[in-house]
């Protein structure tokens, strides 16, 4: 009956014009009166059911164009569909029954209510990770391989369903949320394999009665925050190798993106990752950051995010002496020489800049373009990026989606207005696109210099700034002029000049002659204040192990 109830109040409430396809829809949601759908998932459905409908006063565009029903169905028998944290292997509404809204960004529509958890929840969440612990570090690196493995699997078992998830409450292009499927779950399995290879060491000792040898083993429990722009491959890329060393982790995810994350969890126990290995807690970010940091159970905070709250973490951890990795903010440059190839170049600054509408901490954020070059550089990217189809994630050929706000909007807006204000040109966008929301069009702007914001704020929206330089020097000193160092990129066809700007660019990552370069096999992380830490790669494997030299003594005696 509830079902039934939900759809008619939802035909009733919302100015909808219904189509015969979507009364179809709207019965299917009658039918599932006598499935064992619960409240909340019959919801869900409605939302789906919702997006189908044309609204009055929204442009058609905005309309999904997903099966709302298979996705739905899928969601529900795989039971991927969690609107509680989970503590201890239990899913668990927030103490006080407070709830928090998750939106679908491209309509503005309410997806779901989750528990709006604190730090009460938090508290328990690290003593069952504490307890499990306990038996999970004294696991075989092989059986912890098999459940990671298995893990992975279940994720790519559950691909399709996963990305429309992330589609729908982070916004971006639903090829793109596949591609994030492949490449978060990419970090469990390279984890699952690494698991069996956390080698130790022995030493040649300086006496002859004594063998020295170094032990890797697991930091403790986990706290780790990540946030909206990957809601997948932010978590795995932490969890994954933590579990792989022994340590149980507590997963913070960002409230405005909490499904992916408690469908990848739920998948965690269906492979058989035992109770209390992985908790997930969201809601009251301060609380829950305040409960872990003070914790001394918590051995160390992994954070991806802005550099300000990563700062506050880092300052919190003090009083306990927690390890930390940071994975904050960039400001990526964008070199391209004038002996570039030009398509090479266009093609890999428009993947670098326009990926997730501009909205990762390696998009690039300048475009330095040399002289030479400048003005067919401008021109070609222009013209390609006036071709990218912009619309909600599920529409076919959509190659940008909304921002994740009107904060992130107002932010871009921002950057531009005082751009031009100071010289600036629009060649292409500059302003909201007539979709509504928080759809902004894609921009190009020339004329730029280091002194305006957008050269020293991450944008983190769709819009390429082009700047101007002479030589290679003046190039390297633009780039490296910034207390950001994550991402960067070089167009040239110089493999000499492709060195000798690579290692002096003051980063940790460098695309040359590509715009798209993270992968699960290469370390990932930032100089000066873009963060502490490497993930991904064997290297991403040893922020999860404490390293324990033992000293056998008097080894003579017979
Ligand atoms: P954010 O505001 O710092 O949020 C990140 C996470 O921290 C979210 O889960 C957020 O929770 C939580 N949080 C906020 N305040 C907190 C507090 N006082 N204590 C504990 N946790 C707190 O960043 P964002 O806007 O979500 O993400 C964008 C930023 O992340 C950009 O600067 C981007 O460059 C950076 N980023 C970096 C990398 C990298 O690998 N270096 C990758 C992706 C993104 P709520 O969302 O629930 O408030």
């Amino acid at each position: 009956m509830a079902a039934l109830n939900i759809s008619r109040l939802v035909l009733r409430s919302s100015k909808l014009r219904a189509s015969p396809s979507h009364l179809f829809s709207a019965q299917l949601l009658m039918q599932m009166q006598s499935s064992p759908f619960t409240r909340k998932a019959c919801s869900f459905i409605c939302l789906f059911t919702f997006a189908s409908f044309s609204f009055t006063d929204i442009p058609t565009s905005h309309c999904m164009s997903v099966d709302a029903h298979t996705v739905a169905s899928q969601l529900n028998s795989s039971g991927l569909l969690r609107t509680q944290g989970l503590i201890g292997g239990k899913w668990t509404d927030a103490y006080d029954c407070k709830t928090i809204k998750v939106y679908n960004p491209a309509t503005g529509e309410s997806i779901l209510d989750v528990a709006c958890m604190g730090g009460r929840e938090t508290n328990d969440a690290i003593s069952a990770a504490y307890d499990a612990y306990r038996s999970w570090s004294k696991t075989t690196a092989a059986e912890r391989s098999k459940l990671l493995r298995k893990w992975y699997d279940l994720l790519m078992v559950h691909k399709e369903e996963l990305a429309q998830l992330i589609t729908l409450e982070q916004g971006k292009p639903l090829k793109e949320s596949i591609g994030e499927i492949n490449y978060g779950a990419g970090f469990i399995e390279f984890a699952a394999e690494e698991a069996k290879r956390i080698y130790g060491d022995i030493i040649p000792a300086p006496l002859s009665d004594r063998r020295l040898f170094v032990l890797k083993q697991p930091v403790g429990v986990v706290g780790a925050i990540t946030p909206w722009n990957f809601p997948l491959a932010m978590i795995t890329r932490k969890v994954g190798p933590a579990l792989a060393c022994g340590c149980t982790v507590v997963i913070k995810p960002s409230e405005l993106t909490p499904l992916t994350a408690l469908a990848a969890a739920e998948l965690s126990i269906q492979a058989g990752i035992p109770a209390g290995v992985v908790n997930v807690v969201m809601g009251n970010a301060p609380d829950i950051g305040d409960a872990l940091i003070a914790s001394p159970q918590v051995r160390k905070i992994t954070f991806t995010g802005s550099t300000a709250v990563g700062k506050k973490l880092m300052a919190g951890s003090a009083e306990t002496v927690k390890k930390v990795s940071l994975e904050l903010g960039g400001n990526a440059p964008c070199i391209v020489f004038d002996d570039a190839d030009l398509d090479v170049a266009v093609k890999g600054t428009l993947a670098a800049k326009f990926r997730n509408s501009g909205q990762t901490c390696v998009c690039a954020n300048r475009i330095i373009v040399q002289e030479g070059i400048y003005e067919k550089f401008a021109h070609a990217l222009r013209d390609a990026v006036q071709n990218m189809k912009v619309g909600d994630g599920f529409g076919e050929g959509v190659a940008q989606g909304p921002l994740i706000n009107e904060a992130a909007v107002k932010k871009v807006e921002t950057l531009i207005h005082d751009a031009t204000s100071k010289g600036a040109k629009i060649i292409l966008g500059g302003k909201r696109h007539s979709l509504g929301f928080t759809f902004y069009e894609p921009t190009v702007i020339s004329d730029v210099n280091s002194e305006m914001r957008i050269s020293r704020e991450e944008a983190f929206g769709p819009v390429a700034p082009l700047l101007r330089f002479k030589t290679e020097e003046d190039a390297i000193r633009i780039a490296n002029d910034t207390n950001a160092g994550l991402g960067s990129y070089v167009f040239t066809n110089s493999i000499q000049r492709s060195w000798r700007v690579a290692e002096a660019l003051e980063y940790g990552l460098v695309g040359i002659n590509e715009g798209v370069i993270s992968t699960e096999v290469a370390p990932f992380g930032g100089y000066k204040q873009s963060g502490l830490g490497r993930e991904g790669s064997k290297y991403g494997m040893d922020e999860y192990l404490e390293i324990k030299y033992v000293c056998l003594g008097n080894m003579n005696k017979e």
